[in-house]
C-alpha cells in the first residue's frame, strides 16, 4: 500500500489516497472531452484504494456538473484546480483523482492512455464507475458551506 498526497494548486482542496499497487502500474486516463482537456484531467482510480479529501473553505469550491450530470467535479474557485471527481451510486460515493494534482510524485513519468466515454449510456457509465472508481471516499469540509452543484447542459459527456 502506498500513500499519495495531492490537491489543487492553492491547497484549498487536499486529499490523500491509499493505493494498493506500485505507481509503475498506474495509468492515468486522459479523457478526451472538452472539460477534461481544458482542465488537465488525467483520471485514475483503483477499486481497492481509499481517498480522503479535506476542503479548507467549502465556499471556495464549486461542484461542477455537465453532460449526464451524474458526477461532481470539485473545482477550486480560487486557483481553478480540479483534483477530484465524485459520483454517488446507490448511496455510496465513488471517486477518481486527477494524477496531475499529485504531489511528491514524478507526474510526468506516469503512464497515460487516451480515454473516450462518448456514446456511453448513463446506466453503463454508472455501472463502469461502480466497478472501477475508488469505492471508499471521505470528503470533509473544515469551514464554509458547499455550493450547490452548478450544471451545464453541454454536449460533452464525461
Ligand atoms: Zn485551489
Amino acid at each position: 500500500m502506498i500513500r499519495i498526497e495531492g490537491g489543487c494548486h492553492c491547497g484549498n482542496i487536499r486529499y490523500d489516497v491509499e493505493w494498493p499497487a506500485p505507481l509503475a502500474s498506474m495509468t492515468a486516463r486522459m479523457c478526451g472531452c472538452s472539460f477534461c482537456i481544458k482542465h488537465g484531467g488525467a483520471w485514475t482510480s483503483h477499486r481497492d484504494a481509499t481517498v480522503r479529501a479535506e476542503i479548507l473553505d467549502a465556499a471556495l469550491v464549486s461542484k461542477y456538473r455537465f453532460g449526464t450530470e451524474t458526477a461532481d467535479f470539485f473545482v477550486c474557485s480560487r486557483c481553478g484546480g480540479v483534483p477530484l471527481v465524485t459520483c454517488s451510486i446507490a448511496g455510496n460515493d465513488y471517486a477518481v483523482v486527477n494524477a496531475n494534482s499529485f504531489e511528491g510524485v514524478d507526474v510526468a513519468s506516469l503512464a497515460r492512455a487516451p480515454a473516450s466515454f462518448e456514446g456511453e449510456s448513463t446506466a453503463a457509465r454508472l455501472e463502469r464507475r461502480a466497478r472501477h472508481w475508488i469505492p471508499r471516499v471521505q470528503v470533509r469540509a473544515l469551514a464554509g458551506t458547499s455550493s450547490m452543484s452548478n450544471s451545464y447542459a453541454g454536449r460533452d459527456r464525461p
